[in-house]
């Protein structure tokens, strides 16, 4: 039986570690179709534990499987719970025996048990960093409570119930040590995939205005996807609203720069901060008619709301720009933008300057 018992448990760490694979971000979103991967990870998971449960008694089956339902009810609430419990519970029923019912009791208690929503053991990432508060009693109570149908199963099958507390302590402890493993499991995934992301957006993100920065820039640009358009912004004489209002006003004016961009563009259109008041939009997808008109549409939002926005009344802030289509090396394509902003700015500034050269937009 104790060989069995390990099989079981074995079985317990090894689908906990599969179901933590199915995880690729640590926050509660997930697709529709990894929220069915895993489902269908946990099932699988569930009815391989049932179909090696040990035989304790007479009538008697002992296995991990509640486990997943407790941990399916812990992190997405009961419906989750019931539905992880459904095939387990008609996989058992169809194996017959006097307790079947008893075992179905059984799982839907540990669904309602396990979605009651306490602290320790939800696997939802903590706002405070990574430590999750562990309290014992909280396995502890759902098995303890949820067991109590051990008693039940005792009375069906006539044994002696002073046999039923050894077999309620025993598995109930034992089912409380199960979900807390694989609960360890799979939150040192969510772990890692939360340091990730913070790892990413500590890398990725531009401390000052929360845009993109150069270095994601340089790794987006090889899978920007076609047609897509490239246009270079930097802001007009910004050296002259630093020295007049000082850093601290110049610093409002980037982040304002950088909400104006986000609320005239699209979300999938990327705003990167290349440095100081210098911006590169990535403009996809993109239709090659309508670009001249949205760099002007950037322009004259710039013009009409960041200096207000940004707590300078009287002021105006304007930008200039140059756009190319994203063909090629980045390099080249940097170089050819840099060139249109020249013009734009060597041409009177609070302009854009796109594909034909020679012909400045201006509206
Ligand atoms: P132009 O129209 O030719 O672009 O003139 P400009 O004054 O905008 O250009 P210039 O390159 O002379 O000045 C850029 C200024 O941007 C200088 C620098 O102090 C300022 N700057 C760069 N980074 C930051 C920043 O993070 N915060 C603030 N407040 N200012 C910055
Ligand atoms: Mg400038
Ligand atoms: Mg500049």
């Amino acid at each position: 039986m104790l060989n069995d018992l390990l099989l079981n448990f074995a079985l317990l760490v090894a689908g906990a570690f599969a179901i933590s694979l199915t995880y690729r971000q640590a926050s509660l979103r997930d697709s529709w179709a990894r929220l069915a991967v895993r489902y269908a990870t946990t099932v699988t998971v569930a009815l391989l534990l049932l179909f090696n449960s040990v035989q304790i008694g007479p009538g008697l089956l002992f296995d991990f499987r509640t486990v997943l339902v407790a941990l399916a009810a812990r992190r997405y609430g009961l419906l989750a719970g019931v539905l992880v419990a459904l095939p387990i519970a008609l996989y058992r029923l169809a194996r017959g025996g006097p307790t079947a019912w008893v075992g179905v009791l059984n799982l839907v208690l540990v669904a309602l048990l396990a979605a009651h929503r306490s602290g320790w053991l939800r696997l939802t990432p903590q706002p405070s960093g990574f430590s999750l508060h562990q309290r014992w009693w909280v396995p502890v109570g759902i098995f303890g409570c949820a067991n109590l149908t051990t008693f039940l199963a005792f009375q069906v099958t006539q044994q002696p119930l002073i046999d039923a507390l050894a077999v309620y302590l025993t598995f109930g402890g034992l089912s409380a040590l199960g979900l807390v493993v694989a609960h360890l499991v799979i939150r040192s995934r969510l772990q890692s995939l939360t340091r990730v992301e913070r790892l990413e957006s500590l890398a990725y993100l531009d401390a000052l205005t929360g845009s993109f920065n150069r270095r994601r820039f340089d790794d987006d640009y090889p899978q920007i996807h076609q047609p897509a358009f490239l246009l270079l912004l930097d802001l007009d004489l910004f050296k002259r609203i630093n020295d007049t209002y000082g850093h601290e006003l110049g610093d409002q004016v980037l982040i304002q720069t950088v909400q104006v961009l986000r609320d005239h563009l699209r979300p999938l259109d990327g705003i990167y901060r290349l440095g100081g008041e210098e911006f590169a939009v990535v403009l996809t997808p993109c239709d090659p008619d309508s670009v001249a008109e949205v760099a002007n549409r950037l322009r004259v939002q710039v013009e009409q709301q960041v200096a207000e926005r940004a707590g300078l009344w009287g002021e105006t802030i304007t930008v200039s720009g140059g756009w190319v289509k994203v063909e090629g090396e980045k390099r080249g394509v940097l170089r050819q933008a840099d060139e249109r902003l020249y013009l734009a700015k060597s041409t009177g500034r609070n302009r854009m300057v796109g594909d034909q050269v020679r012909e400045r937009v201006k509206v």
